[in-house]
C-alpha cells in the first residue's frame, strides 16, 4: 500500500454499492485514475462538494496492491466551479471539459499541460461568458493530444491558404483549399483561421477582455469538435448541447433534477449541488 496526497481535477463520478462512488480523477503527478469514495453518497461531511466534476482539489488516496482503484480517503477543494453561478449553459460547459477529459485521457499518464489548461479554462468560464474559454478549450486540447492538423496549408496540395478560407468534413482528417473541398463540407472562414492562430499564440486570460458572443469562431469549435469525435470514435454529447445552445435551439428549460441541482448550487449548499452531474446525467440519457 502506498498513500499519496495529490493535486486533481474532479471528472466524474458513478455510485457502486450503497452508498459509494467510483471517482474519476486526473491528477497532476500520475494523470487519471479512479478511485473509490466509501460511503460518500451517505455522508457528505467527509468529502463535501469535492467530488463536483470540474472542482480541483488536493485529493489523499491509497493505491493498493493488486487493485484498479485506488481508496480515495479524503479531497479538500482548492477551487470549485460552485463558486460562480451554475446555469444550464456554464453547466454544459462544464459538462464539455468534463467528457473530453474522461474520453481522451489515458490511465496513469501525467500530462502537465494539459492540467495547466485545464486549470487556466476553468478560471475563465464564468457565468454568462463561456464561450471564450470553451473555444479556447477544444482547439487547445485537440493540439496536446496531437489531433489538430495544419490550420496554415491544403492536408491534399499543400497549398497555402493565404487569407482565404478552409474546409473540412466530419470523415477525414486535416483542412482542404476550395479545390480540394467534398460535398457537404463545412467553411472554416479566414477570420475564424486567424483567431485559431492567436489561440495557439496567448494565453487564455489575454483573449478574456475580448466580445465573445455565441457566434464567434462556432466554426472553429465544431472543427475541433469533429477532429475530438472522429480520433474517439464517438459522439460528446456536451458538445451537441453546446452547439445547439450556440444556434439558440438549446434546452431552455431544463428537467426538474437539473433545476434542483442548479438552484442547490446557486444556493452555495455545496452538499445538495451536483450541477454538472445532473447536466452529464442528462446529456448521458439523451
Ligand atoms: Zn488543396
Amino acid at each position: 500500500m502506498s498513500t499519496h496526497q495529490a493535486e486533481a481535477v474532479v471528472l466524474r463520478k458513478w455510485p457502486v454499492h450503497e452508498a459509494d462512488e467510483i471517482v474519476s480523477l486526473f491528477t497532476r503527478n500520475h494523470g487519471r485514475i479512479r478511485g473509490v469514495a466509501k460511503a460518500s453518497a451517505k455522508s457528505r461531511r467527509r468529502f463535501g462538494g469535492a467530488l463536483e466534476p470540474m472542482t480541483w482539489v488536493s485529493a489523499s488516496y491509497v493505491e493498493r496492491p493488486k487493485q484498479d482503484l485506488v481508496r480515495l480517503d479524503a479531497c479538500e477543494v482548492l477551487s470549485s466551479p460552485l463558486s460562480d453561478p451554475v446555469n444550464y449553459t456554464r453547466a454544459a460547459a462544464l459538462a464539455f471539459y468534463a467528457e473530453v477529459l474522461e474520453e481522451a485521457l489515458p490511465d496513469h499518464d501525467p500530462h502537465e499541460a494539459v492540467f495547466r489548461l485545464v486549470l487556466a479554462v476553468l478560471d475563465q468560464t464564468r457565468d454568462g461568458r463561456i464561450w471564450m474559454p470553451v473555444t479556447y478549450f477544444s482547439l487547445w486540447i485537440t493540439r496536446l493530444l496531437g489531433w489538430m492538423p495544419s490550420l496554415t496549408h491544403c492536408t491534399l496540395c499543400g497549398e497555402p491558404f493565404g487569407a482565404e478560407a478552409a474546409w473540412f468534413d466530419a470523415w477525414s482528417d486535416g483542412l482542404v483549399c476550395l479545390h480540394h473541398k467534398k460535398a457537404g463540407s463545412r467553411i472554416l472562414t479566414a477570420e475564424s483561421l486567424t483567431l485559431a492562430r492567436r489561440i495557439f499564440q496567448s494565453p487564455v486570460a489575454a483573449l478574456a477582455i475580448e466580445e465573445w458572443p455565441a457566434n464567434r469562431a462556432a466554426d472553429l469549435r465544431r472543427f475541433a469538435t469533429q477532429s475530438l469525435e472522429r480520433h474517439l470514435e464517438r459522439k460528446l454529447h456536451s458538445a451537441a448541447a453546446l452547439a445547439k445552445l450556440a444556434e439558440g435551439t438549446g434546452q431552455s428549460v431544463p428537467s426538474r433534477r437539473t433545476r434542483t441541482a442548479i438552484a442547490a448550487g446557486e444556493q452555495g449548499d455545496v452538499s445538495r449541488a451536483n450541477s454538472v452531474e445532473a447536466m452529464m446525467h442528462e446529456l448521458n440519457k439523451e
